[in-house]
C-alpha cells in the first residue's frame, strides 16, 4: 500500500512521503498528515526480540512506503549507530515508580537526536528519488538545541550544507561551546546580535525571498528546513514508543496487552504526537499526559477546550519547552475535526486562522471527547526543582529541568487520580545540558562556579560519567567565529553561497 500525504488544511494536494520530507511545510501553510494512520502487522511480541534499528525499520516502512527497504535500511544504520553511547540507542531506567525513557544518548545529549540523526539521510535519499538536482542549504535559527542536533546530523552529509543562527547573547556556555566547535567541511555558525525571535524571523525572511530563491536555484541551491513539523523528524520520532513498551514487555516488567501511559515534557507538541501515533499502531499506550511547565498553553487547552496564546511568555529552567505556539498540535486539531478528510480540513484550516488573527480559538464538545485519552497537567519552577531533589534522594538518580516537569506533572497525576497504571516517562534532555539549573535545584551552591566545575560536580554526585558531548567541547578548538547585527543575515548567507 502507498501511503499518501496530505495538508492539514486541504485535502487536494497529496504528495508521497519522501515529496512530503522534501517540501517540510505544504504550501497552504498547512502540516503534512498521512491520509490515513497505519497499523503495526507485526506482533509485539515478536519485535520484543528485536534490535532499536528492526523496531525502526518495522515502524518506519509503515509511513515512509515509497522508500525502498534497502534505502530506508541505509538511513537507519547510518543514524543510530555509535554516535549514540549506548547500543540500546535509548534505554529505560526504573526509578521512583516509574520508566524513565532516556532519549539523550545521541551527539548532542538531548531527545532531537532521535530525528535529527536520522533526517539529513531521510533528505538526501529523498532528493535522489525525486531527481532534485540542487544541493540542499539547511537554514536553521536556534534557541540552543536544535541547531547543534542538526549540525551534528548534517555536518559532512554530502549533497547538503547547513547554515545555523544563534543569539550569540542568549544561549549557555555549554549550548555556545556546542555549536561554535563543530567540525565538517559543510557546516557555518553565526551568532547573531539578538535575540532568538530576531533569528527566527531572519531566517523566515529568507525562506520567503523569491529573488532571493531564484539566485540560490542558478546556483544549483535549495533551502529546506530542519524544523520540527517535517514528517521526517515526527515519524523517527514514533519508533521509541514502540521500542519501549516492547523493552518492557521483554524485560517481563509488562504482560502482553497491558496499558501503559506515557507522560512528556512538550514544548512543540512533536513528541507526545509521536507517542499518540504509536498508540494509533496499535501499542497498548493508555493516557498521553501532556507536561508543561509555566508557559501552559497545552494545559489550559486540554481542560477547557481553548486554545489561547495571548499571555505573557515566561522563562524557565526548562527553556526547549518556552513556547506558545505548539506547531504539531495542528495535526492533532486535523484529526479530531471530522470524519471525512475535507471536513476535517476545513474546520481545521478556520481554527489556524483565528489563531493567526486573534491568537485563539475554542473546539466543539465533539472534538473534546476525542482528547478523552490526554491529560494536560503542569509544574511550577520550585516543583520543577523540588522533584529533581525528590529523585535525586529517594532513587539516586539525577534528571534534568525538562524531564522534571513530566515529573512532577506525572507524581501530581498519581496522587490526584489515583491511576495506578504503569507510567513511562520521556527524559528529554541530560542533566549535563542544563547543569546549572540541576545543581541549583540539588542546592549546590553554584555562584562562584563555571558551568564546567559544576560538570564536575555533577559528574560526583550523580556517579554517571561525563557524556563525551561534554568533554568534546572542553578542549575542543573554537571553529566558528561569525558574528553579524541582525540585518546582515542574508548577506551572510550569500557570502557562505557566494551568490
Ligand atoms: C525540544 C525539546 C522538548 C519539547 O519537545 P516537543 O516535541 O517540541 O514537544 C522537550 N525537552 C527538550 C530537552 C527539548 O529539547
Amino acid at each position: 500500500m502507498n501511503l499518501l500525504y496530505q495538508s492539514t488544511r486541504d485535502n487536494h494536494e497529496q504528495v508521497t512521503a519522501s515529496q512530503a520530507i522534501l517540501k517540510g511545510l505544504a504550501s497552504d501553510g498547512g502540516l503534512f498528515v498521512p491520509t490515513e494512520l497505519p497499523k503495526l502487522n507485526i506482533s509485539l511480541e515478536v519485535l520484543a526480540s528485536m534490535s532499536y534499528q528492526q523496531i525502526a525499520y518495522e515502524v518506519m516502512k509503515l509511513f515512509l512506503t515509497d522508500f525502498s527497504e534497502e534505502e530506508l535500511k541505509h538511513c537507519i544504520t547510518a543514524a543510530y549507530d555509535d554516535k549514540f553511547d549506548t547500543k540500546e540507542i535509548a534505554p529505560i531506567k526504573k526509578s521512583d515508580g516509574a520508566y524513565y525513557l532516556e532519549l539523550f544518548h545521541g551527539a548532542t545529549i538531548a531527545f532531537k537526536d532521535m530525528a535529527l540523526s536520522i533526517l539529513p539521510h531521510l533528505l538526501t535519499t529523498a532528493a535522489k528519488k525525486n531527481e532534485v538536482k540542487e544541493e540542499i542549504v539547511i537554514l536553521t535559527a536556534t534557541s540552543g538545541d536544535t541547531g547543534k542536533a542538526a549540525l551534528a546530523g548534517f555536518a559532512d552529509v554530502p549533497g547538503t550544507k547547513i547554515i545555523v543562527f544563534y543569539p550569540k547573547d542568549g544561549v549557555s556556555q555549554v549550548q555556545e561551546m556546542q555549536m561554535v566547535t563543530q567540525k565538517g567541511d559543510n557546516a557555518y555558525v553565526i551568532g547573531i546580535h539578538g535575540n532568538f525571535d530576531d533569528a527566527q524571523t531572519g531566517v523566515k525572511e529568507m525562506f520567503n525571498n523569491k529573488e532571493l530563491a531564484k539566485s540560490l536555484q542558478d546556483k544549483g541551491y535549495l533551502f529546506s528546513s530542519a524544523n520540527s513539523i517535517n514528517i521526517g523528524r515526527l515519524v523517527p520520532q514514533v519508533v521509541y514508543y514502540v521500542y519501549s513498551y516492547c523493552r518492557l514487555l521483554h524485560a517481563g516488567e509488562l504482560n502482553k496487552g497491558e496499558p501503559l501511559n506515557v507522560v512528556v515534557p512538550t514544548g512543540n507538541f512533536g513528541n507526545i504526537l509521536a507517542a499518540y501515533f504509536a498508540k494509533e499502531l496499535g501499542v497498548p499506550i493508555s493516557k498521553l499526559i501532556c507536561a508543561s511547565n509555566e508557559n501552559k498553553v497545552l494545559y489550559d487547552f486540554f481542560t477547557t477546550g481553548e486554545y489561547n496564546r495571548n499571555r505573557e511568555f515566561i522563562l524557565t529552567s526548562s527553556p526547549s519547552m518556552d513556547i506558545l505556539i505548539s506547531s504539531n498540535l495542528e495535526r492533532l486539531i486535523y484529526m479530531i475535526s471530522g470524519e471525512t478528510t475535507e471536513e476535517r480540513a476545513i474546520t481545521n484550516a478556520t481554527l489556524m486562522n483565528q489563531l493567526s488573527k486573534e491568537g485563539k480559538y475554542e473546539i466543539t464538545p465533539q472534538m473534546r471527547q476525542k482528547l478523552s485519552d490526554f491529560i494536560g497537567g503542569y509544574a511550577k519552577e520550585k516543583e520543577t526543582k523540588a522533584v529533581i531533589k525528590r529523585v535525586y534522594e529517594k532513587a539516586d538518580y539525577v534528571i534534568d529541568t525538562h524531564t522534571a516537569v513530566a515529573a512532577s506533572v506525572y507524581y501530581n497525576y498519581k496522587a490526584a487520580s489515583g491511576d495506578a497504571t504503569k507510567t513511562l516517562i520521556a527524559s528529554t534532555a541530560s542533566p549535563y545540558k542544563f547543569t546549572r539549573s540541576v545543581m541549583e535545584a540539588l542546592e549546590v551552591e553554584t555562584e562562584s562556579k563555571s558551568d564546567f566545575e559544576l560538570i564536575d560536580q555533577l559528574s560526583e554526585i550523580s556517579k554517571t560519567k561525563i557524556p563525551q558531548a561534554i568533554e568534546e567541547i572542553r578542549t575542543a578548538p573554537v571553529i566558528h567565529k561569525m558574528v553579524c547585527e541582525t540585518e546582515k543575515m542574508q548577506e551572510m548567507v550569500e557570502k557562505i553561497l557566494r551568490v
